[in-house]
């Protein structure tokens, strides 16, 4: 196996191999750009060196003869005392990661050294400068030596000489510098900084190893799920040297605005600097613009170079430069980071410069990123005072009145306050109190924490992990830095979606993208109207390439008219439980209690004409698109009272000695109906099979609907869905009563309904016998939530709080079954389901509803299985649809 690269020898698709730095430097160098020379150990010698302890045996040689080469290439050896060559070793992974080590500049120095560049350079300053710098580096990144001590030790050398910043200080006081540098090291690192160039170089590619197991390099990895076995590379590199004085200098650079996706010049430049000044803001940086006034030349060829690059690329390029008396090099460039508004502006600006097509472009944009834009957020007008800034963990925008325990959330929601829960991290005891607040707020904990596992399927703003916060329960308050301390009840404000902590109420603002869909607001010149007309592009190219079609989940006609506005091509799950709350609820709670079938049919016949008004506002909402009703699902206890409430009443009034006949009544149903595991009890076609005559009023509110709005002239089309189907026993009986039920108001009417009646498939052994069932059903729609509880035995309510944040931390799952569908297991349920239900029917048609038709992971799946659509909550849609239309193309 080869274990080291030339830049020549590489190029941008061995990401995997090179990392992303040592690709993209293989890139420009085989472009024709200026780089400096040097070469790339990969990321397996780094896989190696980390599964046995040691380098790869061939390493050593390797490295020496690419060394030998880089120094015949520039005429100069490492460290050669009267001329040396000098190296950066960089680290390097196949994903960027803040976090990991630093990279050390000027490998080669050493007192001998020192004096040679000194002479070549014809600049002693600018030797010792280059010299404390390596020192420092080296000391702090390799030796593992406090970096404050250097820090400090440098200010003190400015003060002594009372000036601001490191340019004045002249060689004489740095070479002073270098000797206590030294010294710091011999103390803290029990060893004197090495002489040798070789082995400083080996000893900073070790150390750039061993910071791939470093903790904030595992953390990092852990949060943003980035798999702990790539290993990084590492890149050696010949040096350039922007503080040569003041034709000399560092700089980043966008090659379009990273926030607005606006071609221009973006960027900062730094005179007489070396490449980490830039970052640390030791000195203030200049516009890039100003470039053009300093060295009109170098500025030139810059603006030429991003501009090839760009074209290249075919994206927005970040670059790492740096000019050496007047000559121009490139240190790195990437694909670069971007904000979600930006992703879509430039994606559309590629496609109008011919850089990408419309395919291309969706690739571009995500469904999270789509996701992010929608969320009302903080007015960026707004004065605020941020104080703190944690791990975005679930977003949105949330204020409220902070509170610390989760009895102090509930009670203060209940009397209508609007509360931020804060914890220092949160548990399933703290559930309540999530629940009632407006977001939630923890200083320790990650990703996976309990607090954003449980707000994320809550769909609730968190913040985690926000470190600089002191959160004292006890107490019930919380200092931030500069020492301020927020006490219950003071306003906060916390952004889920940037992790950001504010003081007081931040005022929010309407998403634009969300204006947009529901139509009250449209392309003009202003700055959202550039963001929203990009959306409305990118949304009709997923629209024209997508082949899946997306569906609703609406209970009524005001979200079912939102949906439309939302691109939903039809409903594809009424759940008609919504309809028996509310003043109904006391007509359901007859028909429960009846205990003559001339109750039943009462309290039944006084449900219908309500419940086919629902059905006449629904159809017109979606007139002409498809609408699937399923028929009651839940327990029947859910329509009564509590039990508890229940049981207390009638005891007080058992003692009060006043009449409580009826609430007896209810409470022995109540008990009657109570159930160990309603999930798995009376519900579903149960309800359908076991109370004569629920069903088939149903039906008929369904079937008299769609008949008055067929005689109106209008085209309702209704799908009657059956669910919790076991076998196909079940749904044949219902299905029978259901035909005669729709004959009767056909003949009726006078009308051809032409009504769809399917399933919903959610059991394992419905999907194992889809086969069967498909002669029963004209459709199936794959109820996931339940597929994934009744498969993996997860009763969703009990486990997301209580050991989820387990599991996902010790890697069972990466992410929540119930946020993204199970591929493997509930997965191949659903594809097997479908082949044996096309085998039976061949023009079934199948669908999916529950949380992961809006999810963008679990939309590709569906894609890819063949389903006819997705259906998911109105605010979702326009993710499903881009995503589906991503997954098409
Ligand atoms: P990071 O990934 O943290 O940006 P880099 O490896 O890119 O680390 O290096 C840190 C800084 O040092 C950057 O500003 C880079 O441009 C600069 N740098 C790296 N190698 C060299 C070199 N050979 N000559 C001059 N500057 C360099
Ligand atoms: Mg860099
Ligand atoms: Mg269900």
């Amino acid at each position: 196996m080869k274990f080291v690269y030339d830049f020549t020898e590489g190029n941008k698709d061995l990401k995997d191999l090179l990392g992303g730095k040592g690709a993209n430097l293989a890139e420009m160098t085989n472009l024709g750009l200026p780089v400096p020379p040097g070469f790339t150990i990969t990321t397996e010698a780094c896989k190696v060196y980390l599964d046995s302890g040691e380098e790869p045996v061939a390493l050593r040689d390797e490295v020496s003869a690419h060394l030998v080469a880089l120094e015949e290439k520039m005429g100069k050896k490492l460290g050669q005392a009267d001329n040396p060559l000098l190296v950066s070793v960089r680290s390097g992974a196949k994903f960027s990661m803040p976090g990991m080590m630093d990279t050390v500049l000027n490998i080669g120095l050493s007192d001998k050294s020192v004096q040679g560049l000194a002479q070549q350079a014809g600049d002693e300053r600018f030797a010792w400068d280059s010299y404390r710098r390596l020192i420092q580096m080296f000391g702090k990144t390799v030796l593992g030596v406090e970096g404050d001590l250097f820090e400090d030790a440098l200010d003190a050398a400015k003060a002594a000489k009372k000036v601001t910043v490191d340019t004045e200080l002249e060689a004489a006081d740095l070479k002073k510098l270098v000797t206590k540098f030294k010294k710091i090291v011999k103390t803290e690192a029990g060893r004197d900084f090495p002489q040798d160039p070789r082995e400083q170089m080996d000893l900073a590619i070790k150390a750039v190893f061993d910071s791939w197991n470093g903790d904030r390099a595992k953390l990092y990895r852990r949060q943003e799920r980035i798999p702990h076995d790539l290993g990084t590379a590492v890149n050696v590199c010949s040096m350039v040297f922007g503080n040569l004085g003041p034709d000399s200098g560092t700089g980043v650079a966008f090659t379009r605005d990273p926030a607005s996706g606006h071609q221009g010049v973006y960027g900062d430049y730094l005179q007489n600097a070396q490449g980490e000044d830039v970052v640390a803001g030791i000195r203030n940086t200049v516009p890039l613009a100003e470039l053009e006034q300093i060295d009109k030349k170098s500025y030139d060829q810059l603006m030429q170079i991003m501009e090839t690059l760009e074209n290249h690329y075919k994206d927005l390029c970040d670059i790492e430069f740096t000019i050496e008396r007047g000559q121009l090099w490139m240190l790195q460039t990437r694909v670069g980071k971007r904000t979600a508004g930006a992703a879509f502006r430039i994606a559309t600006q590629l496609v109008d410069q011919g850089l990408i097509d419309e395919a291309e472009a969706l690739q571009r944009v995500t469904g999270a990123q789509l996701a992010q834009l929608m969320f009302p957020k903080f007015d960026e007008e707004a004065k605020v005072e941020q104080v703190g800034r944690g791990i975005a963990a679930s977003p949105g925008a949330a204020v409220g009145k902070a509170v610390f325990d989760s009895y102090t959330a509930v009670k203060w929601s209940r009397s209508g306050e609007k509360v931020i829960l804060v914890r220092r991290e949160t548990n399933p005891d703290d559930l309540d109190g999530m629940i009632a607040a407006e977001g939630i707020l923890t200083s320790r904990g990650g990703k996976t924490s309990h607090a954003a596992v449980v707000a994320r399927g809550m769909g609730k703003t968190c913040v985690c992990g926000a470190e600089e916060l002191e959160v004292d329960t006890k107490r019930r308050r919380m200092t931030v830095p500069g020492g301020h301390v927020v006490e219950e009840g003071d306003l906060i404000s916390i952004d889920g979606s940037s992790g950001k902590v504010y003081l007081g109420e931040v005022p929010v603002v309407p998403s634009p993208v969300v204006e947009y869909f529901e139509g009250r607001m449209h392309a003009g010149a202003n700055d959202a109207d550039e963001l929203v007309e990009a959306v409305h592009r990118i949304m009709a190219f997923a629209d024209r390439k997508r082949s899946l079609r997306v569906r609703a989940n609406a209970d009524n006609a005001e979200d079912a008219l939102r949906a439309r506005r939302f691109g939903a091509q039809g409903i594809g799950l009424c759940r008609t439980e919504h309809m028996f709350l509310g003043d109904r609820r006391e007509l359901v709670e007859r028909l429960i209690l009846a205990d003559t079938e001339a109750e039943r049919e009462e309290s039944l016949k006084e449900l219908l004409p309500l419940q086919k008004q629902d059905f006449v506002e629904l159809f017109s909402a979606m007139d002409g698109l498809p609408v699937t009703i399923r028929l009651l699902d839940p327990p029947l206890h859910e329509f009564l009272p509590d039990i508890t409430e229940l049981s207390v009443r009638v005891a007080l009034a058992e003692s009060r000695q006043e009449p409580h006949e009826n609430e007896l009544r209810l409470l022995q149903a109540v008990h009657r109906l109570h159930e160990q595991n309603p999930m798995l009890g009376l519900r579903g076609v149960r309800l359908g099979l076991v109370i004569p005559g629920l069903f088939t009023m149903q039906v008929r509110a369904i079937a008299e609907a769609a008949a008055e709005r067929r005689n109106a002239k209008a085209d309702p089309r209704a799908e009657i869905m059956i669910p919790l189907v076991g076998t196909v026993q079940e749904l044949e009986i219902v299905r029978e009563e259901a035909d005669q039920v729709v004959a009767e108001v056909e003949a009726a009417t006078g009308t051809q309904l032409k009504l769809a009646i399917g399933t919903m498939i959610e059991l394992p052994r419905a999907a194992l016998t889809a086969g069967q069932i498909a002669e029963a059903a004209e459709f199936f729609s794959f109820g996931t939530n339940d597929l994934t509880q009744t498969v993996w035995g997860f009763s969703r309510d009990d486990v997301e709080a209580s050991f989820f944040t387990a599991y996902l931390e010790k890697g069972i799952f990466g992410v929540s079954p119930f946020e993204t569908i199970d591929k493997d297991g509930v997965g191949s349920l659903v594809k097997l389901a479908a082949e044996a239900g096309r085998a039976t029917r061949p023009d079934l048609k199948l669908g999916v509803c529950g949380e992961h038709g809006g999810d963008p992971e679990s939309v590709h799946f569906f894609h890819e299985v063949g389903l006819d659509y997705v259906s998911c909550s109105p605010f979702r849609i326009p993710v499903a649809r881009l995503e589906a239309g991503r997954a098409a193309s």
